[in-house]
């Protein structure tokens, strides 16, 4: 049996294979892909402590990318997860103090995008090659700072593709600026704008979106395709650390096979957190799954009052990657939770669309009540929380895990549910210097960047990542500056189609 994909906002009857939906991204009618029928994964729970983090995905992903080969299959997780991270384990489990900690930034840009963004490449290549794509991938992205990096380390010299980012010059961290213009592979492009994000980010929408210039790179042998998080190719891989941390707790014998557990999880566009739904609906024992937000706290009103509302300030945080007023990947849990009715799902996102915000129907919100709990953490919570980790345990967070781990405590408080809880870990300290430090030193510090970076590791004795420590003398490849107008032409000049 193939198992198809439809769009959240369309029918069953345009469904397509795994594979097909991986290149497609999104769905032309606006919608998201989601499995027609629910995946069947083969995997015995009682062997799960034991298997090896490439084992348990290529469980998962078979389970949902039917159209793939085992061998497929095998071959994008072994070129996957590998020795770009610094951990055998690929996705450790931490204890300290009453949490257990979900690593999830041992990859090439040490936070948690790594674990989909470095299989995504070869799951498109192998696609394309089932589809019979001549043509050669181009990536192309706008990046706030982390996405495009984490794109550009996992399309690296992957053959049959190029990737070309743009970051705005003055929007994105010191660490972030110092990992882009450093970027190594042939095959990868980084382009600076003197502009913000949203104007990076309107830019590439509107080059996607133009058929003469798609025509264009056609005769040229070329095709776009996006890497961004709503792509199925993206969230499936992620459900695999899920069923891998609840293995790692019977190991440690926290557990005993078939206990619940909680999930503490940092959201942003809702990606992470949903693969957590996923892994609950293929049987993983899951508790609640707790979605933390920051001061842009949509999702928190939303859980609590089926109302989804956008409009309302916009804040800029120490926890930058959950700066999201719309979660796009909520779409599909909006899909699943009206009983999978499509055109109740396109009226609510049009709703969003025309009018910003939506109301779900009681019937809708008790469903998602049934899983979720929600709650935020301001930026002094962030705050307290690092420094309180940090001085019981001598453990060091990123200020995006603490968010998770506020929220967290503040959710045992008001319910004194006790079972054992998982903080998903999204990023290293070392991403965010500036915010631990401060946090640990009791006031705000005004180094940044790489000396930020020094003067952490004399205080949280962790080595510093390879993906840190290469960046003190990696080469700069990448030093082009253009107007937002002008990154169509730059696209051209790289391409060499004109
Ligand atoms: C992207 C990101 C998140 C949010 O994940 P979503 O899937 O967007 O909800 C949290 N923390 C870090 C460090 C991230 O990079």
């Amino acid at each position: 049996m193939t198992l198809l994909y439809r769009s959240t906002r369309g029918t069953a009857d345009d469904a397509l294979t795994a594979s097909a939906a991986i290149l497609q991204g999104l769905s032309p009618d606006g919608g998201l892909y989601v499995p027609t029928e629910a995946p069947q994964l083969n995997l015995d729970l009682n062997k799960l402590p034991n298997m090896p983090y490439q084992e348990v995905a290529f469980k998962v992903l078979k389970a949902f990318l039917t159209d793939f080969t085992d061998d497929e299959i095998r071959d994008c997780v072994n070129a996957a997860y590998d020795d770009k991270f610094d951990d055998p384990l690929i996705a450790p489990v931490t204890h300290h103090g009453d949490d257990y900690y979900l690593e999830l930034f041992h990859g090439a840009t040490i936070a948690f995008k790594d674990l989909a963004l470095s299989i995504l490449p070869h799951l498109m290549t192998t696609a394309a090659k089932k589809n019979h794509f001549k043509k050669e991938i181009v990536i192309l992205t706008a990046t706030s700072g982390d996405t495009g990096k984490a794109a550009m380390a996992g399309f690296a010299d992957v053959t049959g593709t190029k990737i070309i980012v743009f970051y705005p010059s003055q929007g994105v961290s010191a660490i972030q600026k110092q990992q882009m213009i450093t970027q190594v592979g042939e095959n990868t492009y980084v382009v600076a704008i003197n502009g913000n994000f949203d104007q990076a980010q309107t830019n590439v929408k509107e080059i996607f979106n133009d058929k003469d210039f798609e025509a264009q790179l056609a005769a040229h042998g070329f095709q776009f395709s996006s890497a961004n998080s709503i792509n199925i190719g993206r969230l499936v891989p992620q459900v695999a650390y899920y069923f891998y941390a609840y293995g790692q707790l019977v190991k440690k014998g926290a557990i005993k096979n078939g206990d619940t557990i909680n999930f503490s999880v940092p959201t942003g566009n809702f990606g992470d957190i949903l693969a957590g739904y996923y892994a609950k609906q293929l049987g993983l024992p899951v508790n609640r799954l707790i979605c933390a937000s920051n001061q842009n706290n949509v999702l928190t009103d939303f859980f609590k009052t089926g109302y989804y509302d956008r409009i309302r300030p916009f804040f800029t945080t120490t926890s930058p990657s959950m700066d999201i007023l719309v979660s796009s990947n909520l779409e599909r849990l909006v899909f699943h939770a009206t009983g999978e009715d499509a055109t109740q799902t396109a009226a609510y996102m049009h709703e969003l669309e025309k009018n910003g915000h939506y109301q779900v129907k009681p019937a809708v919100l008790e469903k998602l009540q049934a899983t979720f709990s929600a709650d935020f953490a301001s930026g002094d919570d962030d705050q307290q929380a690092i420094a309180k980790v940090y001085k019981n345990t001598e453990f060091a967070i990123d200020p995006h895990t603490a968010i998770a781990k506020a929220v967290a405590d503040k959710y045992r408080q008001a319910t004194n549910d006790n079972h054992p809880m998982v903080i998903v870990s999204t990023a290293s300290p070392y991403k965010f210097p500036n915010a631990v430090l401060s946090a640990i030193e009791g006031h705000q510090v005004e180094v940044d960047g790489l000396d930020a970076v020094k003067q952490l590791q004399d205080h949280i004795n962790v080595p510093l990542p390879k993906a840190i420590e290469t960046l003190f003398h990696a080469e700069v490849r990448h030093n082009t500056t253009v107007q937002p107008d002008e990154m169509q032409a730059a696209i051209t000049k790289i391409l060499k189609i004109d």
